[in-house]
Order: C-alpha cells, then structure tokens, then sequence
C-alpha cells in the first residue's frame, strides 16, 4: 500500500512494521489511522536499562499523533507491551517514536516546536488545528531533551542578566554564554537573588564554574556576591551595556520628575514623547529626531544635564589604556556629585563604588564583545513580546529556552519542516 511505502521512507523503525491503515472517528474527527505490530520474534526493550527483555504481556491499543497530511490528523495505533526485566521489573517497552504516558508521537512534537520557532505558539496551534496547550506541550518536550542533552563544553564567558516580566512586577534572571560564535541563553531562574544565581552556578557544577574566564554583570550586589564566591578565578566585568542601562534609568527619572513638575505648575510639557530622543544615542537617531532634539538641547532642562552627562561618559569607552580610563572616571565622578540631579549622583556613587570591576573591562578588551550581553537581552525581550499568552513564568522560561538555547532537537530520520 502506498501510505506505508511512503511511511517507511520517512520513518522507519527497526523491530517493527506498519500494518493497515484506516479511516476513522478520532475524538469527533476523521483520522488517519495506521496500525503498527513489533516485527515477529523480536523482543521489546526495558525503558530503564535498554536491553532486550522477554514479554510480559501486552496492554490495549493507544493512539499516537503523528504529522497530519492534507488536514487529516494521522495517528499511530499500537498496543505496547510489557517487559520483564531481571533488573528493573515489569515495565512498559520503550518505544522509538514516542514516549509512554504522551499522546503525540516524537516526529510531531519536532515539528509543532519547529513552527512555534517561526509562528508564535497561537498561529501553530490554529494552522494544524490543534490547541494552544498541544503546541505549549509540544514544545516543552524538544526543551527537556535539549536541556538533557545539550553540551557544556567551552563555555568559559557568560553574561548574567536580568529582565523584568508581566509589566514589571516580576524578574527573571537570565545566564548567557557568550563565547564568540557561540551564543546562547544557558539558564534562566525567577527572581534576581543571591539564591536565584546560586540555583544557577549549583546546576551548571563546580566543573564548569571553574573554567569560567569572564562573567559580564550587572553592579546588582546579589549576582556580585555569588559571582565572587562561586566563580573567584574569573574576571568579573561590569559591561558597557548593563552600566549605561543604568545611565538610561537614571535620565528617565529626571525626566518623569520634570513631566510631573510641568504639571504642577501648569507648564507647557515640552518632554511629552521626548523619552526615545534623550535615551537613543545620538547617532542612532533619524535626521527629524536629530533636529527636535536640537530644539530641547536649547532647553535648560535637568534632564538635558543628565543626557549630557551620559554622552560625555561614552568616552570612557573609548580609552586604551587602563590608567587612563580610571582618571576619567574619578574625574566624571567628582563631577556629576557636583550637579544636583539626583539620580545621575547615584549612578556616580555606583561607579566609585565598583570602580576596579568596571575597569576590568579593559582588562578584558578585545576578548568581550560589547554587544554580546545586550544582543542577548534584545532576543529575549522579543521572545516576550512574542509570548503573548503566555501566561505563567515557567511557560514564558520555556519559551526563552525554545528561542535561545540553541538546543539539540530529539533525532528525527526524516527532517519534515
Ligand atoms: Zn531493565
């Protein structure tokens, strides 16, 4: 028959055999249904140990989902049996296109997940008319072998970060590595505690932690702590990315005390919808946001200061030389303490504060790339943004793992999509 010539060039399975195939009501919908029966006299295996066992007996037929063709949703029919190990027991056999308790076969899950890759978890679930929880399952699925089976070899630069979710109330921590040409979101973990990246560095093991080169952070004092304890070998960088987020904070602040200033005093808002303009650098800005921002640069405003104050501040990048650098910084530092804006004193108090690991970023120059921490952050919040739906923190951590884990798929004979 046709169908099973064609199932046996996709998929084909040693030790067993396709059978009949029929037409029928599944649920209250007309599948495709093709019988599978073990190849005669071969053994089942033990899903423990994976030999070759005797049978015990045989348990009723099940349905496994398979891909669907011309709309139709095809199932797999068979009845597993039941091996008797010596070692582990009475057991049902493990299978070669599905797992035990799940209902969708492996090739499936491989595809649904791969569409939820391209098309956001809805979109898949309505072109192959299935449910949103199939396609979460679905994912969820090739994520657990992935994590299982990924490689922790190389890793020796990891970039520790942290995004706030649903609107805010809620942190995740992320860890990325972000080896040149290998980059990847290696964990992620609810909150931004000491014991959130404790949980981390317990699960990637001592092994690993101890080959560590370069751990980009935040100046957030839990990740500096459990940085220091569990990694003391590696270079710990306050990055360029995550200091001038803190710049970025610290101009908004000016800038929503000023709007409310306004306000009060029934001022003209000459900041409504000026936020991008003053947290976009400069060069970054299209020619009509250039010349608007030159208008409010005419403008004696505390937020300008503090806009100034970040773009001066980018020099210190620029610096080749360790000793250098650090002159500029007490001298930015001294000077910002002088200004009364509030916010950008606290960045100031900050950098003092941690001078020696923000001036390890010269140390590690030419081996970090600036971007890589932020190109990661990027991914991730997009990754939120299409995550609409997703409602619970361990879904959206799957989601993130899906998109940014780089992570082994479950091996498939044939590639479907
Ligand atoms: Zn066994």
């Amino acid at each position: 028959m046709l169908i099973k010539t064609l199932l046996n060039k996709v998929e084909r399975f040693k030790s067993f055999v396709y059978g009949s195939v029929c037409v029928m009501l599944v649920g209250s919908t007309e599948a495709l249904v093709i019988d599978i029966e073990p190849r005669r006299n071969s053994r089942p295996i033990c899903p423990e140990c994976g030999k070759r066992r005797t049978v015990y007996d045989r348990q009723p037929q099940r349905l496994f989902e398979y891909l669907p063709v011309w709309s139709f949703k095809v199932y797999f029919r068979y009845a597993p049996r039941r091996v008797k190990c010596p070692a582990h027991g009475v057991k049902v056999e493990s299978l070669p296109w599905g797992y035990g308790k799940e209902r969708m076969t492996f090739s499936y899950q491989v595809f649904l997940s791969r569409w939820a890759k391209r098309l956001s978890w809805k979109e898949t679930a309505d072109i192959f008319e299935t449910s949103w929880d199939t396609v979460f399952r679905a994912v969820k699925s090739v994520v657990d072998y992935g994590l299982a089976h990924r490689s922790l070899e190389g890793v020796t630069e990891i970039g520790v970060d942290e995004i706030a979710v649903f609107k805010g109330h809620k942190y995740l921590t992320l860890v990325y590595q972000v080896n040149a040409g290998a980059r990847r979101l290696l964990w992620s973990g609810p909150e931004r505690r000491v014991k959130t990246l404790l949980q981390f560095f317990r699960e990637f093991g001592p092994e690993y932690s101890a080959k560590l080169q370069f751990v980009c952070s935040d100046m957030w004092a839990p990740y500096l702590k459990v940085i220091a304890k569990k990694a003391p070998q590696a270079l710990n960088i306050l990055d360029r990315f995550h200091i001038m987020r803190k710049f970025n904070e610290a101009i908004d602040e000016i800038r929503r005390g000023e709007v409310k200033q306004f306000k009060a005093n029934g001022q003209e808002n000459v900041l409504e919808r000026k936020r991008w303009l003053l947290l976009k650098r400069p060069e970054n800005l299209s020619e009509k946001q250039t010349a608007r921002m030159d208008e409010l640069l005419k403008l004696n405003l505390a937020s300008i200061k503090g806009y100034l104050l970040r773009e001066d501040f980018q020099r210190f990048w620029e610096y080749q030389r360790f000793d250098f650098a650090g002159k500029f910084l007490d001298n930015w530092v001294t000077r910002t303490l002088q200004t009364d804006l509030e916010p950008m004193k606290k960045v100031a108090w900050m950098l003092r504060r941690h001078k020696p690991l923000v001036l390890n970023w010269f140390k590690a120059k030419g081996e970090i790339s600036s971007g890589a921490v932020e190109g990661m952050n990027l991914k991730a919040k997009l990754t939120m943004r299409k995550a609409y739906g997703f409602r619970t923190l361990k879904c959206l951590q799957i989601a993130l793992y899906h998109e940014l884990g780089k992570l082994p798929e479950p091996e498939c004979l044939h590639r479907f999509c």
